[in-house]
C-alpha cells in the first residue's frame, strides 16, 4: 500500500479501498467477500474513516409507529432500529403500542449544550485565580474568538474548576443540528489559544477530561452534556392488566427495587433496565457517534402509581445527537433520519424527543416483561 492510500489520505476511490482490501485479505489469509460489498461513495466516507476496506452490515428494523407530543417532535414517528439482539425491535415495539394506546408520549428538551474542558497548567493557585478573572472579565472576547472557527456554535458559558497547577474550564455551546463535538474542540482549541497568549497559562489537553466525552461521567448527570430531554406517559390501569399482563403497583416495585435500588447498591450512573440498547440501536442505524451511547446510558426511569395508573418516566441528561455532519452524513444514515423527517437544519432537537420516546417505549416494555415474570420467555422465543 502506498503512503498516498494511508491514513492521511482523504478522498479515495473505489479502486483504492479494493487494492488495500486486498492487500488485507493477503496478510490475513481470508476471503472478505461480504465486507466488499457496499452502496455509498467511498470518495464522501473517507471523511468518516481511514483505511476504508469496507462495510460491515447490521440489520435495520422499525418500530412505531410511536405517538408523541413533545416541544419539537409532534404525531406519529417510526423509529428505524440497527441491532443484531434478537427481541429488541419487538420488546420496544410492544411499549410502543402500549403507550400509543394510552395516548402517547409527552417530551421536552431541557437544556442543549455541548461542551469542551480544556485542561492548563498554571504556576500555583494565584495564577489559576488570575486567569480566572481574566477569562471572565473577557468572556465577549473569547465567544467573539468562537465566530471565527464556527457559524452555527455559538459559546454560552465558561466555567473553571481549579486544581493545584491544574486549571480545567468548561465551555459550553450551542452547536445547532450538529452534536458538535468537532465544532467544539476546533472552537475551544481557538479559545485556548487567546487564553495561553493573554494569561501565560499552557493548554495541556483541549480535552481534560471534564468535558466529559464518551465516559460515564457525574458531572455530565447532573449538568447535562448535549441534550437534556424528559420523556413521560400515563397508562391506565387496565391497559397495564390486559396489554402487559401485569398490574401498575408491581410495575412499581420491579422499577424500585431494580432500577432505583439495584443501580444504588451496583453505584451506576443512570438508573434505568437497558436505556443503552435503544439508543445503540438508533444512533447506529442514524449515524450517531456509537461511542455517545454512554451518555445515553445515564438514564433515570421512574415509574408511579398514580390514582391506579402507571406513570412512567425517563430523564436523558446527555443525550448527544446531531442531524446534520459526522456520520449523518452517509446515504444509508441519511435515509434513517428522512423516515424520521429528522435530517438536517431543525432536526437535532426533534430528534433527541424520538430517542427518549424510543427509550421510554423500551423501558416500558421490558420493566412490565420482568414484572409479570416472562423477560427470559421472550428471549426464548424470539432471540435464540
Ligand atoms: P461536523 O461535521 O464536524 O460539523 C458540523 C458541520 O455542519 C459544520 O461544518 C457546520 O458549519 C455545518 N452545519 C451546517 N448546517 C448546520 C446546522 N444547522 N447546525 C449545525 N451545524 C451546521 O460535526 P460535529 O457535530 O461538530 O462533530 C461530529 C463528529 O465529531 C462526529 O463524526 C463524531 O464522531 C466526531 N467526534 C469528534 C470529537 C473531537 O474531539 N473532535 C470527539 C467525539 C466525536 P459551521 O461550523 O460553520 O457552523
Amino acid at each position: 500500500m502506498s503512503e498516498k492510500k494511508g491514513l492521511k489520505n482523504r478522498g479515495y476511490s473505489h479502486a483504492d479501498v479494493d487494492e488495500r482490501r486486498e492487500a488485507v485479505e493477503k496478510f490475513s489469509n481470508t476471503h472478505l467477500e461480504n465486507i466488499s460489498k457496499y452502496c455509498f461513495d467511498s470518495e464522501k466516507a473517507s471523511k468518516n474513516i481511514e483505511n476504508m476496506i469496507g462495510s460491515t452490515q447490521i440489520p435495520l428494523g422499525f418500530a412505531g409507529p410511536i405517538t408523541i407530543s413533545g416541544d419539537y417532535a409532534q404525531g406519529d414517528f417510526i423509529i428505524p432500529l440497527a441491532t443484531t439482539e434478537g427481541a429488541l425491535v419487538a420488546s420496544i415495539s410492544r411499549g410502543m403500542s402500549v403507550i400509543n394506546a394510552s395516548g402517547g408520549v409527552r417530551s421536552k428538551v431541557f437544556r442543549d449544550f455541548m461542551t469542551r474542558a480544556p485542561v492548563f497548567r498554571v504556576r500555583d493557585i494565584a495564577h489559576s485565580s488570575e486567569v480566572i478573572d481574566w477569562i471572565h472579565n473577557n468572556f465577549e472576547l473569547l465567544a467573539q474568538t468562537t465566530k471565527t472557527t464556527t457559524t452555527h456554535g455559538k459559546l454560552y458559558s465558561l466555567e473553571a474548576y481549579p486544581n493545584g497547577r491544574s486549571l480545567f474550564l468548561r465551555l459550553q455551546y450551542e452547536t445547532g443540528d450538529a452534536m458538535g463535538m468537532n465544532m467544539a474542540t476546533i472552537a475551544t482549541e481557538a479559545v485556548s489559544r487567546v487564553i495561553e497568549k493573554e494569561t501565560g497559562a499552557v493548554m495541556v489537553s483541549v480535552s481534560g477530561n471534564m468535558c466529559s466525552d464518551k465516559k460515564p461521567a457525574a458531572i455530565n448527570m447532573i449538568q447535562g452534556r448535549g441534550k437534556t430531554v424528559v420523556a413521560e406517559a400515563l397508562i391506565p390501569k387496565d391497559i397495564v392488566i390486559e396489554k402487559l399482563h401485569t398490574d401498575t403497583e408491581t410495575v412499581v416495585e420491579t422499577n424500585y427495587r431494580k432500577n432505583l435500588v439495584g443501580s444504588t447498591m451496583a453505584v451506576t450512573f443512570g438508573a434505568n433496565a437497558h436505556a443503552a440498547n435503544m439508543v445503540a440501536a438508533l444512533y447506529i442505524a442514524t449515524g450517531q457517534d456509537p461511542a455517545q451511547v454512554v451518555g445515553g446510558s445515564m438514564t433515570i426511569t421512574t415509574c408511579e402509581n398514580v390514582d391506579g395508573d402507571l406513570y412512567i418516566c425517563v430523564r436523558m441528561p446527555s443525550v448527544e445527537v446531531g442531524t446534520v455532519g459526522g456520520g449523518t452524513r452517509l446515504p444509508c444514515q441519511s435515509e434513517a433520519l428522512t423516515i424520521m423527517g429528522c435530517l438536517g437544519d431543525g432536526g437535532a432537537r426533534k430528534f433527541s424527543e424520538l430517542v427518549a420516546a424510543t427509550v421510554l417505549a423500551g423501558e416500558l416494555s421490558t420493566l412490565a416483561a420482568q414484572a409479570a415474570g416472562q423477560l427470559g420467555k421472550a428471549h426464548q422465543e424470539l432471540g435464540r
